[in-house]
């Protein structure tokens, strides 16, 4: 048993105001110490105007330049290899919205560089796999999101279709020893680092297509990413179990200072309860003599009962915003961290008995037992009965049912293999017959009945088509005014853009030159936005591919929106790095081929050199020889090692390479699944206000035929 206080890091994000407010102080040979320093005109009616300093202690602290690497290196892997060796961990980052939880934990969505602890620690524990060959390890993984005290299964194949609220919920469940086990979460099985990053990736894409602008669950949820570990040895009896929660925490601020409104206020609402939940039980953690700890009043404490004051190795990250206009915020999250730092931890090693061991043990004692009744019967018995006796059988379960005396008995012996095949055949004759009357059933069903139902639901079929056609009509008047728009505000871009350039030559130039070269100037934006627009819808046909079929004219809206979206920069990016990466990739290839053929021919040469020393020798009858080293084998041996050391290092390289292909692929792929369903949320924002406009219209032509078919009346009636 490891007896651990949980260890509590700070992380500062980077910031761009100069002007600091806190203090890092890493030298401590024990820790680490933050302290803020509140600004004299901030004192003042703030935290406690009679104090300017606060300082709070940390294992460690990340200032704003630790790099992603450092983080792993120094959080994540110490808890990863007490996973590996079969107890459980946690880390879970805490902190207000924007302070870099999600950064922290699964990384920032645009460069590899970036990943975070969920992406690294899956590369690290399949390469410590790998490299362990003595050991069977299998991994599991889940995606819990608990929003509004709800938990959703990230991982649900649904996902993509439903909204998180259509889902399944997951629920708790908890086993009479009080183990916690969640119903309709999937725990998916994982070969290796790929299949895990790709679950992850899942996961946050269907927790972005989930999101709303309405429902922002991003900031508002508790996100907990599960491996399930086990590890055997090959033939040993025991097996260890362990599991790794990595969490990131719906962001910790005060509903006062948010200031939210409606619908929006009941879930900040929900957050702070959550949290608020959170907060208490590690109060009772870290008081003495607390005999109740109230882990049961919310999901996200019953399931992190285990990571808080129980059997687990946990790790807090307090993620840190530190610019004077959140000072007040940080310096909660650190208050928050003093307390859980407080809290002891007692973690055993997960081992238990094989249950394949415990059925080939079975297997030996039913064997054994076989034996004695073999010994008290003096009958051999198969597990089978003969034909034979099948036949007996038979025929007694007949004449048992023939008989209409209510007291008859049938009669078996003590065979526990007679007495199950009866009842086998008697629920065949009792299936046999309800199958029978079902048939009875369909039979009797009169003629008339269904050919009234094909012309209900012809006619059904009818209307269902014509107002699907009216939908579709709706949509393409909807698609045209909504392009007609674009077409108007693309008119004016390119003519801004020819005015703008006007513009800048007109400063540079003569008047004369500006008159000569104005007339031309359209043409030439015209040209450059014409090859732009096909290189877009090459793009656009590519971003596509996999994605839902576009009408004619949504495609072409779809090319625009591409061009004007903001991650449109990073996408592009991201398209050349792997450009670059894969050509790399693939010259690491050939290099790899090369060397191969290169170790080959000179094993050639050795063998050749070899053999011609060998025949040299018979032929002088030299016996020393043998002995004597040879300088071009020597030579040739060295020239090998260094091949291979070379084929080796290139190895390396080509799998760092290909796990960042990897991810960047991912990247991109959540980058245009993205792009699609803003696309999405903006042309039915377009169309519902073509609709409303078109809806005003209407009412303003009406009220002036109204009007006016009034005035005529009026007209008529003076008249006459
Ligand atoms: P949270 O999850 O706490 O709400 P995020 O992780 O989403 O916050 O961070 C908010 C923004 O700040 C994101 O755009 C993220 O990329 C950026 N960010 C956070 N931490 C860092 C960091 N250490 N380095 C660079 N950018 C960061
Ligand atoms: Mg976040």
């Amino acid at each position: 048993m490891i007896k651990q206080t949980i260890q509590i890091f700070g992380r500062i994000k980077p910031t761009r105001t100069t002007q600091a407010v806190y203090s890092v102080d890493n030298e401590d040979q024990t820790g680490a110490s933050l302290e803020f320093v509140v600004p004299k005109g901030l004192a003042d009616g703030f935290v406690n105007n009679k104090r300017e300093s606060y300082k709070f202690r940390f294992q460690k602290l990340f200032d704003q330049a630790a790099k992603q690497e450092d983080v792993f290196e120094k959080i994540a892997k110490p808890v990863a290899d007490s996973v590996l060796a079969g107890y459980n961990g946690t880390i879970f980052a805490y902190g207000q919205t924007g302070s870099g939880k999600t950064f922290t934990i699964t990384g920032g969505a645009e460069h590899y560089r970036d990943r975070g602890i969920i992406p690294r620690t899956l590369s690290y524990l399949f390469e410590c796999f790998s490299q362990d060959s003595s050991m069977i390890y299998t991994t599991h993984i889940s995606y819990l999101e608990i929003y509004n005290e709800m938990g959703y299964d990230l991982l649900d194949s649904r996902h993509e279709a439903s909204r998180l609220e259509d889902l399944p919920k997951v629920v708790i469940m908890e086993d009479p020893e009080q183990n916690i086990h969640l119903k309709n979460l999937t725990l998916q099985l994982t070969a290796n680092e790929e299949e895990a990053l790709n679950l992850l990736f899942l996961g946050d894409t269907n927790r972005m297509i989930a999101e709303t602008p309405m429902n922002q669950a991003s900031t508002r949820s508790h996100c907990v990413f599960t491996v399930h570990l086990c590890r055997r040895e090959p033939g040993s009896a025991t097996v260890r179990r362990s599991k790794l929660h990595l969490v990131d925490l719906a962001g910790s601020d005060r509903a006062s200072k948010t200031g939210l409104n409606g619908q929006l206020l009941t879930e900040a609402k929900y957050i702070n309860l959550s949290l608020h939940y959170l907060e208490q039980v590690i109060i009772a953690l870290s008081e003495k003599n607390r005999s109740h700890i109230p882990y049961r009043n919310s999901m996200l404490t019953s399931l992190l009962r285990d990571s808080l004051g129980g059997n687990c190795m946990t790790t807090m990250i307090a993620t840190i915003a530190a610019d004077k206009r959140n000072l007040h915020e940080s310096i909660s999250t650190c208050r928050f961290a003093q307390r859980v730092a407080l809290i002891k931890n007692e973690a055993i090693l997960n081992e238990e008995l094989d249950p394949a061991l415990l059925i080939a043990r079975l297997k030996r004692e039913i064997l054994s037992l076989k034996d004695e009744l073999l010994m008290v019967t003096g009958e051999q018995r198969d597990d089978q009965l003969t034909v034979d006796e099948i036949q007996k059988l038979e025929e007694s379960v007949k004449v048992f049912l023939d008989d209409p005396d209510p007291d008859v008995t049938l009669p078996l012996g003590a065979d526990h293999r007679k007495i199950q095949h009866c009842f086998s055949l008697l629920k065949k004759i009792i299936t046999d017959k309800s199958d029978g009357g079902n048939n009875l059933c369909d039979v009797r069903q009169p003629p008339e009945a269904t050919m009234r139902g094909e012309v209900i639901e012809a006619s059904d079929h009818t209307a269902a088509e014509v107002s699907r056609l009216k939908e579709m009509l709706t949509q393409r008047d909807n698609e045209i005014s909504i392009l007609v728009k674009m077409l108007k505000k693309e008119k004016k871009r390119a003519q801004d853009a020819a005015a703008q350039l006007d513009n800048i030559t007109s400063n540079q130039n003569s008047a004369s030159q500006n008159a000569l070269r104005s007339p031309a100037l359209p043409l030439m934006s015209d040209g450059s936005s014409d090859a732009e627009s096909t290189d877009h819808g090459r793009r656009a046909v590519q971003y596509m591919k996999r994605g839902p079929q576009l009408s004619m004219g949504k495609q072409e809206a779809f090319e625009t929106f591409i061009r004007d979206h903001q991650d449109h920069l990073t996408i592009e990016d991201n398209k050349n790095l792997l450009k670059q990466r894969s050509a790399e990739a693939r010259k690491l290839g050939e290099l790899l081929n090369e060397t191969r053929n290169s170790i080959n021919e000179l094993k050639r040469q050795l063998e050749k050199q070899r053999r011609q020393r060998a025949a040299h020798g018979v032929m002088e009858s030299h016996t020393e020889t043998e002995e004597e080293v040879d300088p071009v084998e020597e030579n040739l041996l060295q020239h090998i090692e260094r091949e291979k050391k070379a084929y080796k290092s290139t190895v390396g390289r080509l799998k760092a390479l290909r796990t960042e292909i990897e991810h960047l692929q991912l990247l991109l792929e959540r980058a245009k699944v993205k792009l699609q369903r803003d696309f999405h949320q903006w042309w039915s924002q377009e169309a519902l206000s073509v609709q409303l406009s078109a809806t005003c219209g209407l009412i303003v032509f009406n009220t002036v035929t109204l009007a006016s078919s009034a005035w005529n009346g009026v007209f008529t009636e003076t008249c006459s």
